[in-house]
């Protein structure tokens, strides 16, 4: 569920989104893709010429790099004079029309000119940067070659350093400022979204404030860097994992051989209590008293980061206060589809109460069989370490499906070349693969290129595949934006999209070809999605181009995209078996379905517990300087919104990362979780894929990227009663098509 996104004046320079919900994640590099047949498109040699590695034109060599972000800094630096001229011209024009009325008319026009301008302007630096510096940030996590690599972080990091002077820029701030654009009603909603947006990134840096409260944002903001960072080391620094010393024999047997074999230290073997080891023996152990302990020794570590979390929770708030915001979720949210903390609470709350009958279901059927398992029929309370096994034990009795049997059905050959024609139907779109030039891909073969059209119209876009791992690069899924579509004047010329996905999708054991599991066939569309969102995206500026959007509305139409993966009409396209060719049976589907639905209800209250407590967090209502206010926070959370039990002297949010990463954003998934119920449900069902013509996706979502306020663009789509308001404004979405989805409604 990492999702990350660059915090930065210049709009997350670069809009990278990992891969949704509880991924997994393939640690094996040994595979290369090579595709048994490709549709080869003549290039012509002009665009040869023009070409480079991940398509950035100049780039072929790690040195290249240094020259093009020298041209980038130049490049900036032409249009900041320019923007600096007009200003100067237009004072001078000012001081003139004092004496005659004349030339206060000539003073009109060109202010007015210098004021459409600046957003261009400030668009075109925005732009001028990002072809760059995303492109550094790509490369730095999928590049094989160190040199390449380490090149293209030194120019990531002297770009971001370039980036804060911009940010900084008091003159560029006020020519936007005194354009006046945002109130403009006769400008574009876009421009005057565009207008707005960049004077919030610029004010995120307080450059509205005074010398001295700047300062003091400023050292609040570094703090929160600072220990945001320290706590996501501490979850991966060996010293601060805590251990489990076993000493019994059938403690031993107990747990799965590859971590035994792994943890012997001479005559001792010590467990670590890592998240990951953590929870193979919490799923896989059959010794209740060492899930015991694994369970306290994981959920009280690492210790560092009790301090590291308040200090971080305690510098945003205060960075918040000075740029006059009650708490660091009023920042956050004020710019997000639910306006306020209090619109996403509302919404999390409902939510949890609505879930509660059937989650209780699901507890009372894992406390039966808790009973059954009690030896000599002893009442055994379920504890927080049984959770996990028990759920385990009731998907095997159940008899769901194997994994690898389901895998049969989904190559990844198959899967690419089923997407043309499903996806034509799905958005109108045309999937090509396309011919890579030499030297723009990073790894030989295994970049395939994907050209996207839409036939009758100019919107094209480029997707880079780059799915199967090797080792060095990025571990997890995720959609690399590399160059923003957008039209670059209004009715011009456009500037095609380039995204690249990344995926490591390992080889199963028993074939030589790439089979998709089920759940990665899933965060592939899920990815592709937001890909879509980049590509389709017909925007006038590239600042609000594609998923640039709020995070809680850019997530919505890449979890519809995963509603293909669960549907027999998508999955007659996307799944064939890699042998007969034969679609995957109705009856698989169902099981798979149904196991899917498993706890699904408990596993929600686990993400509204998430999303509840990462709200809280930052909505300055405890003392978070107390550490101990901080676990008690969490442990009424857990006890109010779900089942399993909160266990006395644990703190499960030394370990929640994604504190870090979202500060009071994280509820966004479950928006996007209910809004994408209701878009499929409305538009996808009924067979209206088989049909054909789902194109309102393409035409009223992804088309507008983030230039539209995100409320209007999803009643646009989904009619009115779509989205709730809170009594102090926060807007949230109706959750009845989610509950539906998953057989909980009422
Ligand atoms: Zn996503």
């Amino acid at each position: 569920m990492n999702r990350y996104r660059h915090r930065s004046n210049w709009r997350s320079l670069s809009s990278i989104s990992f891969s949704s919900l509880s991924r997994s994640f393939s640690s094996s590099f040994s595979r290369l893709y090579h595709p048994q047949q490709e549709q080869k498109l003549r290039n012509s040699n002009n665009e040869r010429k023009k070409s480079g590695v991940y398509g950035l034109v100049g780039l072929h060599a790690p040195k290249d790099f240094e020259r093009l972000a020298a041209d980038v800094i130049d490049r900036v630096n032409d249009i900041i004079s320019d923007i600096k001229g007009k200003q100067e011209k237009k004072v001078l024009r000012k001081h003139r029309s004092n004496t005659t009325v004349a030339a206060g008319v000539v003073e009109e026009r060109i202010a007015t000119w210098g004021e459409k301008n600046i957003v261009h302007q400030l668009d075109e630096i925005s732009d001028t940067i990002c072809a760059v510096v995303d492109v550094a940030e790509l490369c730095r996590n999928t590049h094989p070659d160190r040199e390449f690599v380490q090149a293209a972080e030194r120019t990531y990091l002297k770009l971001q350093n370039f980036v804060q002077t911009l940010n900084g820029n008091v003159d560029l701030y006020q020519s936007l400022v005194d354009a006046k654009i945002e109130e403009d009603e006769s400008q574009t909603e876009e421009l005057r979204r565009v207008a707005q947006t960049l004077r919030q990134d610029f004010e995120r840096g307080g450059i509205h404030l005074t010398d001295e409260k700047r300062k003091r944002l400023e050292v609040h903001s570094d703090d929160a860097l600072r220990h945001g960072f320290q706590f996501q080391q501490n979850l991966i620094d060996p010293r601060q994992i805590r251990h489990v010393e076993l000493k019994k024999r059938e403690e031993l047997e107990a747990i799965p051989t590859w971590i035994h074999s792994g943890s012997k230290k001479g005559n001792q073997t010590l467990i670590p209590a890592d998240q990951n080891t953590m929870n193979s023996i919490l799923r896989a152990c059959d010794n209740r008293e060492v899930r015991r302990q694994m369970y306290e020794a994981g959920n009280s570590s690492p210790e560092g980061n009790r301090l590291a979390l308040s200090n971080l929770i305690k510098s945003r708030n205060d960075a918040a206060e000075i740029l006059g915001f009650p708490s660091h979720a009023d920042f956050m949210t004020a710019s997000m589809l639910s306006k306020t903390p209090n619109g996403a609470k509302v919404f999390l709350r409902d939510l949890s109460s609505q879930v509660r009958d059937i989650a209780e279901g699901e507890f009372k059927m894992l406390e039966k069989l808790q009973k059954q398992n009690a030896s000599g029929g002893r009442e055994e309370k379920i504890r927080g370490w049984d959770v996990l096994h028990l759920m385990r034990q009731m998907r095997a009795k159940d008899d769901y499906p194997d994994i690898n049997t389901v895998a049969q059905y989904f190559p990844l050959d198959g899967v690419l070349k089923g997407m043309n024609e499903f996806f034509g139907k799905v958005l109108g779109v045309e999937i090509a693969v396309d011919s890579l030039i030499p030297g723009e891909s990073w790894c030989g073969e295994a970049i395939k290129k994907l050209r996207v059209t839409v036939p009758g119209t100019d919107t094209e876009g480029i997707i880079y595949l780059d799915l199967i791992p090797r080792q060095g690069k990025f571990p997890h899924a995720a959609h690399f934006v590399i160059r923003c579509g957008h039209r670059q004047k209004s009715g011009g010329t456009r500037q095609t999209a380039s995204v690249a996905l990344v995926c490591n999708f390992a080889a199963k054991s028993f074939s030589r070809e790439t089979l998709l599991t089920h759940q990665e066939l899933e965060t592939f569309l899920h990815e592709f999605g937001h890909a879509m969102h980049s590509v389709l995206s017909d925007t006038e500026f590239q600042h609000l181009s594609g998923t640039r959007g709020a995070m809680d509305y850019v997530e919505v139409p890449s979890h519809v995209f995963e509603y293909f993966a669960w549907d027999a009409n998508a999955l007659h396209f996307l799944g064939r078996h890699y042998q007969t060719g034969e679609a995957i049976p109705a009856a698989l589907l169902r099981k798979l379905k149904q196991s899917k639905r498993a706890f699904a209800a408990m596993d929600l209250q686990q993400q509204i517990v998430y999303a509840l407590l990462d709200l809280e967090l930052h909505s300055n209502q405890i003392d978070v300087e107390n550490s101990s206010e901080i676990s008690k926070l969490a442990s009424e959370i857990q006890s109010e919104h779900s089942f399993i039990p909160s266990e006395p002297g644990t703190s499960w949010e030394l370990r929640f990362g994604h504190t870090v990463g979202y500060g009071s954003s994280y509820y966004s998934y479950l928006y996007a979780k209910c809004l994408s119920a209701k878009i499929w449900q409305q538009e996808f069902t009924n067979d209206k894929i088989g049909q054909g013509g789902c194109t309102i996706l393409r035409d009223k979502m992804l088309k507008y990227g983030g230039s539209r306020d995100p409320a209007h663009i999803l009643e646009n789509v989904l009619g009115p009663n779509t989205l709730e308001k809170s009594f102090d404004g926060g807007v949230y979405p109706n959750s009845s098509h989610l509950l539906k989805e998953f057989d909980l409604a009422k």
